[in-house]
């Protein structure tokens, strides 16, 4: 289970962030006996063992290197990939917006790399689960390496399943789609989460999000949001405080929808129709 320890010493069996020189990041887990070998010389995990987080630690050759205690953005950045993973600053606001706690049931899909099923993992917890899907085995195989990497593993079960065929589970918590097509599959998501439950789903172009829009109403789903988180970096100098030269200026639109038992007629406001109607008329 990842439980970083909230002591100031790295201990035994802690993950750990070597900064290099050049300022590269290397994620290792401190076993007693370990090493790590790099171009810059050898770096004994029992030297690193015990020493405060945020020292300064020295390869065999002198080359020197900060021992941190990871940040889980500074992970998910690492994740290995064979598909574009989602970032840290939506994966956030996702967490936060779903509402995906300790104890929440979640399902995703696609897995892709599993950086989005690494934080869900990470918030349910014990407690909670996470059900990923994906149709192609490779991306699993990937994303069992990610995750057993963290000892996240028992707080997931991958599906090799096309969600075409449908979702196994019923009344979930919250459910997130990163697939190119989700508007294909909006009858399955409604049969799987819970009335009332949260779903989100991010896609890169406007066109994807029209037709989401069309199916969620459709689908009687309400309480529907569509945004883009922006963030800036800035070059952190005292003296000539400003922006980086270049940001990622776009990852995907975020969508998010709740699942109504409609008994009467369904309210216009729910779901931005009527602003809709009315800049039609
Ligand atoms: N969120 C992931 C990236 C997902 S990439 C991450 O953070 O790493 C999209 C994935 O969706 C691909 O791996 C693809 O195989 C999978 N996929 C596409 N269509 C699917 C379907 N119908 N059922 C299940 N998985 C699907």
């Amino acid at each position: 289970m990842f439980n970083p320890n909230l002591s100031i010493n790295a201990q035994s069996g802690d993950l750990a962030q070597l900064v290099s020189p050049t300022n590269k990041s290397i994620f290792i887990r401190l076993i007693p006996g370990g090493k790590y070998e790099t171009h810059r010389g050898i770096l004994y995990f029992d030297d690193l063992i015990g020493k405060p987080w945020g020292s300064q630690v020295e390869s065999h050759t002198g080359q020197l290197y900060v021992l941190l205690q990871p940040g889980l953005a500074d992970l998910l950045q690492e994740t290995r990939r064979n598909t574009q993973i989602m970032y840290p600053k939506d994966i956030g606001f996702i967490l936060l917006k779903m509402g995906i706690i300790n104890g929440s049931i979640v399902v995703e899909a696609g897995t892709g790399s599993g950086a989005l099923t690494t934080a869900l993992a990470l918030f349910t917890g014990e407690k909670g689960h996470v059900y990923s899907y994906d149709i192609r085995q490779e991306m699993q195989i990937l994303a069992k390496k990610n995750l057993d990497r963290l000892g996240l593993t028992d707080l997931v079960t991958l599906k090799l399943k096309d969600i075409g065929e449908g979702f196994d589970e019923k009344n979930v918590d919250a459910l997130f789609l990163d697939l190119p097509n989700p508007y294909d599959y909006m009858d399955k998501v409604r049969e799987c989460l819970k009335p009332g439950g949260q779903f989100g789903c991010i896609l890169p172009t406007t066109n994807q999000v029209s037709r989401l829009l069309f199916e969620l109403h459709r689908e009687n789903f309400a309480f529907v949001d569509v945004c883009e988180i922006m963030l800036r970096y800035f070059k952190p100098a005292a003296t000539r405080l400003r922006p980086t030269d270049r940001m990622v200026a776009h990852t995907g639109y975020l969508i998010f929808a709740r699942p109504i038992i409609y008994t009467k007629q369904p309210p216009n406001n729910h779901d931005g129709q009527e602003d809709l109607r009315e800049e039609e008329v």
